[in-house]
């Protein structure tokens, strides 16, 4: 048996290192070669995603806050702004790589696919909702833009979460397509998103615990009117989880 089992690693070994030869590995996010075939980022990438995910944050906005500049549960960046969701969980700041393994993911790459499930994964594990959540609401993308992109990034975010397939709910749509929350100032967003999600006809959330979930929040516009209309279909706590928060004095969130 332990000869059979060590020849099969020789195989793997021998099968892994003609992949590498045959088509190089590259990294995820900036491209560059790298030496294991098994890995997504190269060494630098991965420091960097360190990076971006290690500080702790604000749960009621999602901005990068120390736990000591929490005062009844909000820090100085979000105390005067208002939030129909209850909590927020996210991975990390929208900077650096992680920005580029957000947006290489809504472009397709499959590469980065398994580093961003794994961190949406780990933003719930700790994100210390007060409740379970009963049901996961992906953010919808306009039909057309669903279409023409092939896949809803915050579904796939959505099933990573959550294995168990009849507790994610599509029930919430975008009713209009409206620009992308990124390319505008902060004053637009609020009215870019006003009216354009809308609950399908006869679905109730009564007196469900509902997690939403989306690969960015820049201001909390669209989570916002997302909270406001689940709440009005019945919902008891609207709760979110992203991958990335957008730093308003961060600009790279343009790309
Ligand atoms: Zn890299
Ligand atoms: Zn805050």
């Amino acid at each position: 048996m332990a000869s059979i089992g060590k020849s099969r690693v020789s195989v793997v070994k021998i099968a892994g290192a003609a992949a590498q030869l045959l088509w190089p590995a590259s990294c995820g996010t900036c491209g560059a070669l790298i030496e294991n075939h098994v890995d997504d980022l190269c060494e630098k990438c991965w420091q960097d995603l360190r990076a971006c995910c290690g500080a702790d944050y604000c749960r009621r906005c999602g901005l990068t806050a120390s736990r000591f500049a929490i005062y009844d549960g909000a820090c100085t960046q979000c105390r005067d702004k208002q939030f129909n969701f209850d909590s927020i969980a996210r991975a990390g700041i929208y900077t650096g790589v992680l920005s580029k393994a957000v947006l290489a993911f809504k472009h397709g790459r499959d590469e980065v696919a398994p580093i961003l499930k794994t961190l949406a994964k780990a933003a719930l594990a700790s994100a210390g909702f007060e409740n379970p959540p009963d049901q996961f609401v992906p953010v919808p993308l306009y039909w057309f833009r669903r279409v023409q992109r092939g896949f809803n990034q915050a579904h796939i975010l959505a099933r990573a979460i959550c294995p168990q397939l009849n507790l994610i709910k599509c029930d919430l749509a975008r009713t209009r397509n409206t620009p992308r929350q990124a390319l505008l100032d902060a004053k637009d967003r609020f009215t870019n998103v006003r009216d354009a999600f809308a609950i399908r006809r006869g679905h109730s959330f009564k007196g469900k615990t509902i997690c939403l979930v989306d690969d960015v929040k820049t201001t909390g516009s669209t989570l916002n009117e997302c909270a406001s209309l689940l709440k009005t279909a019945g919902a008891v706590n609207v709760y979110a989880v992203v991958i990335a928060v957008a730093d308003p004095n961060f600009r790279d969130m343009r790309s």
